[in-house]
């Protein structure tokens, strides 16, 4: 299908993938063995181009390769980065009055997200509802677009913070809907070529990080890439740490105004709904905002 095309329905596709992913798992054997998630089933179909890789890794539930040991100082700061944007959204959420929950390292199907704000109380949410407003946040300068590209396919509200180059953005997965659904025709796709046995074997780079050890394009991993330890010289170390200090206090700043500023949108919309149609439960509301996106209509 090409993205041009008219957009198929987002959860109809989402659900076609999941019962092929699900084949797989039973075509590998997996419903028998030691339970492995759906989300890492389709994080493996999604990472990778080699499609023997793929299948090694599944049918033999190994490591993807890429678990290479990270120096600490990427995952503190990481740590650190949630604790304070997240402290500043509460201080703006409560001085404004605004009640809503916040939930940290969400897993949903496919995704595992950093943060989660939703409107309401604990114990009355649920963090997949559409209404939430889903926070990444990269305190260093990598972006995983393969991961990003996952969570296009929830339609709620993805703000992105990346703290080094101060950009923080909201992404709505319903303004790029071809793109999503694009990318899951073809992950749907790669999964029938893996249950056909018509995978295709894509040697190259990637060759160095596979577990694949039987592959005949198999090559060992270079002893400097095992590691992932913090090597900056001094001067740029430094550079690091300061950009990252001046930078924090800005994007938590503007990440809880595009949090408010979600929020108020989805009160603004029930109030109206709600005036529009009394009777209406809040259930039946989200329902129809959640379809609503899903068809990209406002
Ligand atoms: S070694 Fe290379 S070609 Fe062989 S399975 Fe791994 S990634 Fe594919």
């Amino acid at each position: 299908m090409l993205a041009s095309e008219k957009p198929k329905g987002i959860l109809r596709q989402k659900e076609k993938l999941v019962k092929k992913i699900e084949n797989l798992a039973d075509y590998c054997g997996l419903s028998n063995r030691r339970f492995l998630p759906r989300a890492f089933l389709i994080k493996t179909v999604s990472r990778f181009s080699c499609e023997k890789r793929i299948m090694y890794i599944i049918s033999n539930n190994a490591d993807g390769g890429e678990n290479a040991k990270f120096d600490p100082y990427y995952r503190q700061k990481s740590a650190f980065t949630t604790i304070k944007i997240l402290d500043h959204i509460k201080t703006a959420l409560s001085a404004i009055g605004q009640e809503a929950t916040i939930l940290t390292e969400v897993s949903a199907d496919y995704a595992r997200y950093d943060a989660v704000v939703v409107p309401g109380r604990l114990g009355e949410v649920n963090p997949l509802d559409s209404r939430n407003v889903r926070i990444e946040i990269k305190a260093s300068l990598g972006l995983d677009l393969e991961q990003l590209s996952r969570y296009l396919w929830s339609p709620s509200p993805l703000i992105l913070v990346r703290v080094i180059t101060r950009h923080v953005t909201k992404i709505r997965p319903s303004e790029i809907q071809p793109y999503v659904s694009f990318s899951l025709e073809e992950l749907s796709s790669k999964v029938d070529r893996l249950l056909s046995q018509k995978g295709y074997t894509v040697p190259g780079t990637d060759c160095a990080d596979c577990p694949n050890i039987e592959c005949p394009h198999w090559v060992e991993r270079s002893r400097k890439r095992r590691t992932n330890v913090v090597t900056l010289p001094d001067i740029e170390f430094r550079e690091d740490l300061t950009l990252f200090y001046r930078n924090l206090s800005y994007v938590a700043e503007r990440t809880a105004l595009l949090v408010i500023e979600e929020l108020k949108v989805f009160s603004s919309a029930r109030k109206q709904t709600e005036e529009a149609v009394p009777h209406l439960k809040l259930n039946q509301f989200e329902q129809q905002k959640t379809e609503l996106e899903i068809h990209g209509r406002k």
